[in-house]
C-alpha cells in the first residue's frame, strides 16, 4: 500500500455526472455498471454513495465474486444486482448464492437457460436473457429464439424480468446504416416476437455509454452506463475528432490519481538511466515517481508525459516495479523538492483521453489496470 500515491476519487463528480446524464436521457432508469471493481475506483464506496445519494437502485458486475462481495459488504443497502457474464452456475455450490444474495444472473445462452430452468432451487430467480443481436460474444442468438420460447412456454413462464442486447461499436459515429443500428433493429425484431408470443417484458435495454452519448436506443425502460458516469466519453478518437470537442457532454472525470517525487537531480546526455540502461539523449533533470508497474503503470505507457509546473517531463527508460523516470528541462530543477505532489491526470478528461489515445489504448484500460496498491481516496467537494 502506498499513502501519497493514490487515485483520489470525488463523489460530488460522480453527482454531477449522474444530474448530465439525466438531462440525456431524463425518462430511462439506470443500470449502473460497476464491474471490475467499479472500473478501479472501488465498488463498494461507489455503489454506496450511488444508492444513497443518486437513488440508483441497478448495479451490473461481471462476476459472481464481485456480487457477492458487494452484497456481503452493503448488507443492509436495498438495489438489484445483475451479474452481467460470468455466474457459474454449472457449480451447484453458487445456486445457493443466487437465491441468498439476491442476485439476478444475465443469461446468455439456451444452456444456462435449460439449467435455471430445470432447477429445483433456481427456477424462481427473476428471468433476465441476454440477446446477441449480431456482436458474436454473449448472448442467445437469433437462430435460437424460436426454441427459448418454447422452453419458456413449457416451464410455464410469462413474464421475462429483462431484455437486454449489447452495442458492439457504439463508440463509432451511429448511422441509419452503421451495426449498432442493425442491432437495435434486430433487439426490437425480438421483443416484438416475445410479445406476439404472450411474454410481458418488465425492463429491457442496450444502450451502454456510447450509445447514451449519441442519445441512441433510449427508447427502453433502462439504459447501462458505465464510463460515462465515471466522467469519460467512451467515443473513439476519430469520432471524438470529427466533433472537435473532447466530450459530447459536459461531465468530468471522477478520479485524478496523484503521485509524488522520491529524488530528483541532474543528468547528462550519454548517461544511463535505469534497468538496461538505455542512455539520456539529451541533458535534463531526472525525476523518480513513486508510481510504477506495480501500480499499474505497465511499460505500454512509454510515452506518458507529465506536466508540472510549466514544465513537461516524458518517461525516460524502463518503467521499474515501484517507480517511474521521467526527463525534464534542465530549468526544472530549481523548482523541484522531493516529495511533492505530481498529478498524472486530474478531473479533466481531457487528460486521460489523451494518455489513452498516445497509447493507442481506451480509458477503460487505464482505469482497470491501477492496482491494489494504490489508495483510492474518497472526497466530497
Ligand atoms: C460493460 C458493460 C456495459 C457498460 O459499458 P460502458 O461502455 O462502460 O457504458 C453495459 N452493458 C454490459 C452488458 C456491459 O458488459
Amino acid at each position: 500500500m502506498r499513502f501519497k500515491t493514490c487515485l483520489k476519487v470525488n463523489l460530488s463528480k460522480l453527482k454531477e455526472n449522474y444530474l448530465h446524464l439525466r438531462e440525456l436521457s431524463p425518462t430511462n432508469k439506470i443500470l449502473f455498471v460497476i464491474k471490475s471493481n467499479a472500473y478501479g475506483h472501488g465498488i463498494v464506496p461507489i455503489v454506496r454513495f450511488a444508492v444513497k445519494e443518486l437513488n440508483i437502485d441497478s448495479f451490473g458486475c461481471a462476476s459472481l465474486g464481485e456480487a457477492i462481495f458487494l452484497r456481503t459488504s452493503l448488507p443492509d443497502l436495498e438495489f438489484d444486482l445483475y451479474v452481467l457474464s460470468d455466474f457459474e452456475f454449472e457449480n451447484k455450490y453458487n445456486h445457493q448464492h443466487l437465491i441468498n444474495k439476491r442476485i439476478i444472473p444475465v443469461i446468455s445462452s439456451i444452456k444456462s437457460l435449460k439449467l435455471i430452468l430445470e432447477s429445483s432451487f433456481c427456477k424462481h430467480i427473476p428471468l433476465c436473457l441476454k440477446f446477441d443481436t449480431g456482436m458474436s460474444r454473449l448472448g442467445i442468438k437469433l437462430s435460437e429464439l424460436t426454441e427459448t420460447i418454447s422452453l419458456l412456454k413449457q416451464h410455464k413462464k410469462t413474464t421475462l424480468f429483462h431484455i437486454m442486447s449489447h452495442f458492439a461499436s457504439s463508440s463509432s459515429e451511429i448511422t441509419s446504416s452503421s451495426a449498432p443500428y442493425k442491432q437495435y433493429e434486430r433487439f426490437k425484431e425480438i421483443k416484438k416476437t416475445l410479445i406476439e408470443n404472450g411474454f410481458i417484458i418488465e425492463r429491457s435495454s442496450i444502450a451502454n455509454s456510447g450509445a447514451i452519448e449519441q442519445k441512441f436506443a433510449l427508447e427502453e425502460t433502462h439504459i447501462r452506463p458505465g464510463l460515462l458516469l465515471y466522467g469519460l466519453s467512451s467515443l473513439n478518437k476519430e469520432f471524438r475528432l470529427k466533433q472537435k470537442t473532447e466530450q459530447s457532454w459536459p461531465g468530468e472525470n471522477i478520479s485524478s490519481l496523484e503521485t509524488h517525487i522520491i529524488d530528483f537531480y541532474k543528468i547528462k546526455e550519454g548517461d544511463a538511466v535505469g534497468y538496461g540502461g538505455p542512455l539520456a539523449h539529451k541533458d535534463g533533470t531526472l525525476v523518480y515517481l513513486a508510481y510504477g508497474y506495480g501500480d499499474g503503470l505497465l511499460n505500454l505507457y512509454n510515452q506518458l508525459q507529465v506536466e508540472h509546473k510549466g514544465f513537461v517531463g516524458k518517461v525516460i527508460g524502463r518503467i521499474s516495479m515501484d517507480m517511474t523516470a521521467l526527463l525534464f528541462p534542465t530549468e526544472a530543477f530549481e523548482y523541484l523538492t522531493v516529495g511533492e505532489k505530481i498529478i498524472i491526470w486530474d478531473h479533466s478528461p481531457s487528460k486521460i483521453l489523451k494518455i489513452a489515445d498516445t497509447h493507442n489504448i481506451i480509458p477503460y484500460e487505464i482505469l482497470c489496470g491501477i492496482s491494489d496498491r494504490v489508495p483510492r481516496v474518497y472526497i466530497i467537494s
